[in-house]
């Protein structure tokens, strides 16, 4: 045997051998790298990152200690201090080979408030039983900025190079002001421009009662979030000798005057899409109702059914509802002023102006007094996105082959819409499978099926591969 060939024979052993040592380890680094996520989340829990005790600092910086040790260099951890709070940007060097821009991976630090009397565990501390962990912040949202912590210590560790920049914003207020995405986009540019965000916040993989997985829904639209307050003025007198004009007859006069008013349906390629690949999955008169909207969006008989539903008639069109209502000082006074607050959830294309415009027209009394109450962000839908929505399928194929993927509009307000309005397109999805009953955020006993540890680091890993590998 030459020399060559006993190199030959040694080389095709050594890939035999290592392809043979990666199939086997796939699973067995899938399950060393859950357990040191389990204690990141642990950590992570007992951290009361609520807005005003000002503990998402620490938090940032025992994260930034964590990509350290990976081998990030120090250049490439930013903790960007906003107050009390504070965020952290971390980027993952590629080799450029894509000649693309950055990813932007996007989640938040800071939790909303538990009060530990009125949990059955302690919201501060990691618990679990068989199916769950526990715990505030469990699933909204140190879930994923665990998950995306631990996949960036993973590829450091593996010595993979991305073929562009992989950057990961947390950020420290979502749950409350939404200024430090703000201070991001704005003052720190720089630091996380990218070609697209993805928001690993909500979104993901819906389960049924039965535990199987039906569909996987990716944020690509967020409304528009816009309040108003209307004030009827007089100029009021004793009770005892009462005018014809009064101020609560004319504000509830508008009042009514809004009660009879929808706005027209209004449908986009998202909200189309949505319905279409959900009306196959409902079986019922609902899911017939989409499928005759998809056909038809001005089929009326289809807009009553889902408008009769509430919880798909906000992605049918703009929504504004009264919500609080206050005037009159004295109960033998004649009112003075009387103001009704009207919350509004904007479809996209529109600007909150408009809307109010459109709600003093249907209201039609000209001396009542509009005014925008706090701050509404706008921000367009995100265009629809091929290499995302492939990416995604391919990825979820090993766990849940053939599963719908759907794109939603969201009635609320993440950093996404931060992002969007900013000129950063963003997608919402999370690696997360949940029943949406089983979806405690924000609310008592938070928890996340234990799976989701393993399945989301999978997902994500392949994620990367298909959106970020040299390869391609
Ligand atoms: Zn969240």
């Amino acid at each position: 045997m030459t020399n060559l060939c006993r190199s030959l024979i040694f080389f095709v052993a050594t890939i035999a051998l290592f392809v043979q040592h990666c199939l086997a380890s796939e699973d067995d680094t899938i399950a060393l790298y859950s357990e040191r996520a389990v204690e990141l989340l642990r950590d992570a829990i007992s951290r009361e990152t609520t807005h005003g005790r000002g503990l998402v600092p620490a938090y940032a910086e025992s994260l930034r200690q964590v990509f350290l040790e990976a081998g990030f260099a120090p250049e490439a951890l930013t903790v960007v201090p906003y107050g009390e709070t504070a965020s952290l940007v971390v980027r993952y060097e590629g080799d450029g080979s894509s000649g693309r821009q950055p990813i932007l991976f996007s989640s938040h630090m800071d939790v909303v408030p538990a009060d530990p009397e009125s949990w059955l565990r302690h919201p501060f501390e990691l618990q679990a039983d068989d199916i769950f962990f526990y715990g505030r912040g469990v699933l909204d949202n140190k879930f994923d900025v665990t998950i995306l912590t631990t996949l960036f210590v993973w590829l450091k560790e593996s010595g993979f190079v991305p073929n562009r920049d992989l950057i990961i914003a947390f950020t420290g207020d979502e749950e409350s002001f939404q200024e430090t995405v703000q201070q991001l986009a704005g003052d720190h540019r720089d630091l996380v421009d990218a070609e697209y965000a993805l928001v690993v916040d909500g979104g993901g993989g819906v389960l049924n009662d039965a535990g199987e997985a039906i569909q996987f829904q990716v944020g690509f639209a967020e409304k528009t979030y816009a309040t108003f307050s209307t004030t009827a003025k007089n100029p009021g007198g004793h009770s005892s000798m009462p005018r014809a004009d009064n101020a609560i007859y004319d504000l509830a006069r508008a009042i009514q005057r809004l009660e009879a008013y929808t706005f027209p349906v209004e449908t986009n390629e998202i909200t189309l899409t949505y319905f279409a690949r959900t009306a196959p999955l409902l079986n019922n008169e609902v899911g017939e109702a989409m499928a005759r909207l998809v056909a038809n969006p001005s089929d009326a008989g289809a807009i009553a059914t889902l408008r009769a539903q509430p919880q798909y008639v906000g992605t049918l069109g703009t929504t504004c509802i009264p919500t609080m209502l206050s005037g009159g000082h004295a109960e033998n006074a004649l009112p003075r002023a009387v103001t009704a607050v009207v919350n509004c959830r904007i479809f996209p294309g529109h600007t909150p102006a408009e809307i109010m415009r459109e709600l003093q027209r249907v209201t039609d009394n000209p001396e009542l007094e509009w005014r925008v109450v706090g701050v509404p962000v706008t921000s367009p839908a995100s265009p629809f996105n091929t290499e995302i929505m492939e990416a995604i399928a391919s990825s979820l194929e090993p766990i849940h082959s053939g599963l719908p993927i759907v794109p939603k509009m969201g009635s609320g307000t993440t950093d996404g819409a931060y992002w969007r309005a900013a000129g950063i397109p963003s997608y919402s999805f999370t690696g997360i499978f949940i029943n949406p009953k089983d979806s405690f955020a924000h609310g008592l006993n938070e928890r996340v099926p234990r799976a989701a540890v393993g399945e989301s680091l999978r997902f994500w890993r392949a994620m990367i591969d298909e959106l970020a590998s040299p390869k391609n």
